[in-house]
């Protein structure tokens, strides 16, 4: 078997006007964002939004007729590695989640009626989008476990429920939520997603939750997780998206590419932190010599550059599954890099900020904000512990038990049996 996950030269030069791009025009507004408020982030934003554009790069991840470049998952992937240096550039490039899934399933399912009313403006940069699945009162890592429920009332249906962490939802102006609609259906029919209007009278968005991320969440900025009560909650049947009953499915286009993203930016953030702790192994002197000089920074550098370049391939080679052979035949590929991705950068960060001791841990360099937005990897788009589940599902499906339960490689049974095969060479 071939892996081919090489691109193009004229590709490569994007990608250069891309690094430039981020670190000399996105990056310098990122030390500003405390002192921003929406309005002013917004307007420095438009200008770069416009570059990008001119370069023909907003929106990538679509496919031509939508205004994207139908790249396929390895290019994007190699260009969300470029975005994830700066927590900014997502936005500035038209991809940032959550509007980057949302715009990719109303792209795949949503009708003419929805793509021309919620897709156009929101890949114009005009609105806003966030997706509300998870509740406080039930495991969003189980979705089948959903109760936020709708309920069809002649031409309407009609929403109640309790959901918190959508991604977003402050600013938004519209919301795609997953509510139950056929409790009584096999657990992966039950559910259906609504394109809900943020300003439909019920929808009460109580609160941006305080997070580790940041602990005194300011109301009403981007970035931030919404908590929200639907309470009688009217939206007319062509709210609708993708057909009653199939929320998980479409879920699941959501979610795949959305991983490869994620861990290529991740991956972004980890060599950030990574140039990080090398530049300060350079001129940090104690106990007689450099960090640079000592055994155990040598072996975080070393084991750095070694987890990075294993999760860079691992995800290279699930985007390029991907591309080549399809979502499903790519979904242990990615939940491998979901679990994977997430140590890597929590533990590339969390050297980093080792070697800078108190300067690492005070707001004086980007890494214990780093480090913070890191921990969210191992939770968001499914825990480590059910992406590790499925994957060791999926690889115990090549073994079965032994005859007698005694184990293959037992050397005694083997023993027995290669005396009978070679019976006459050892007499
Ligand atoms: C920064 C951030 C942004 C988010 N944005 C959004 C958003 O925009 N929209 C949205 O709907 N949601 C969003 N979420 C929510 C996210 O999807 C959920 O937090 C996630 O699915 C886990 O659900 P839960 O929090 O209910 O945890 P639970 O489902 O309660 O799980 C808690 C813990 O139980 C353990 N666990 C669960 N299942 C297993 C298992 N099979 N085996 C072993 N252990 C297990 C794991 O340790 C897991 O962390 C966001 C979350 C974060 C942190």
């Amino acid at each position: 078997m071939t892996w081919d996950f090489s691109t193009e030269p004229e590709f490569e030069e994007k990608l250069a006007w891309m690094r430039t791009f981020v670190r000399e025009e996105i990056l310098p507004l990122e030390s500003l964002l405390d002192e921003l408020d929406m309005d002013a982030i917004d307007r420095a934003l438009a200008p770069l939004k416009e570059q990008v554009k001119a370069q023909g790069l907003w929106a990538a991840h679509l496919e031509p007729e939508h205004g994207g470049q139908g790249w396929g998952q390895v290019k994007l992937g190699l260009m969300h590695e470029i975005l994830g240096t700066c927590a900014l550039a997502p936005a500035a490039f038209g991809c940032a989640a959550p509007d980057s899934g949302n715009s990719e399933i109303l792209a795949l399912v949503g009708t003419p009626e929805q793509k021309e009313r919620w897709l156009k403006p929101l890949l114009a940069g005009e609105i806003r989008s966030a997706f509300s699945m998870t509740e406080p009162d039930s495991a969003g890592s189980d979705p089948t476990q959903l109760v936020t429920r709708a309920v069809q009332d002649g031409d309407e249906w009609v929403i109640n429920g309790h959901k918190w962490y959508s991604s977003n939802a402050s600013v938004a102006d519209f919301l795609i939520v997953m509510a139950v609609t056929d409790p009584d259906a096999a657990s992966h029919k039950r559910a259906t997603m609504f394109i809900v209007p943020a300003d439909t009278p019920g929808v009460h968005i109580l609160r941006d939750v305080g997070s580790m991320d940041d602990p005194s969440a300011r109301f009403g900025r981007y970035g931030n997780h919404a908590e929200i009560r639907y309470e009688n909650v009217r939206v007319p049947a062509d709210a609708v998206l993708g057909g009653v009953g199939n929320a998980f499915v479409i879920a699941q286009y959501r979610l795949g590419p959305g991983r490869i993203h994620h861990a290529m930016r991740w991956l972004g953030q980890a060599q950030r932190a990574f140039d990080m702790l090398c530049e300060r192994a350079t001129y940090r002197y104690a106990h007689g010599s450099l960090l640079a000089e000592k055994q155990t920074i040598q072996t975080w550098i070393a084991d750095s550059a070694a987890e990075m370049q294993a999760a860079r391939l691992m995800t290279l080679h699930a985007a390029w599954v991907m591309d080549t052979q399809g979502a499903s035949a790519a979904r242990t590929d990615i939940a491998m890099i979901k679990y994977f991705g997430a140590k890597v950068l929590h533990d590339v960060i969390d050297r980093a900020l080792q070697a800078h001791g108190s300067l690492g841990y005070s707001s004086d360099l980007p890494l214990e904000a780093m480090y913070r937005w890191a921990r969210a990897a191992r939770i968001y788009d499914g825990p480590d512990e059910v992406h590790r589940q499925s994957v060791a599902r999926q690889l115990l499906k090549g073994y079965e038990a032994p005859a007698d339960k005694m184990p293959t490689e037992h050397v005694p049974t083997r023993k027995a049996a290669a005396r009978e095969k070679f019976a006459g060479l050892l007499d």
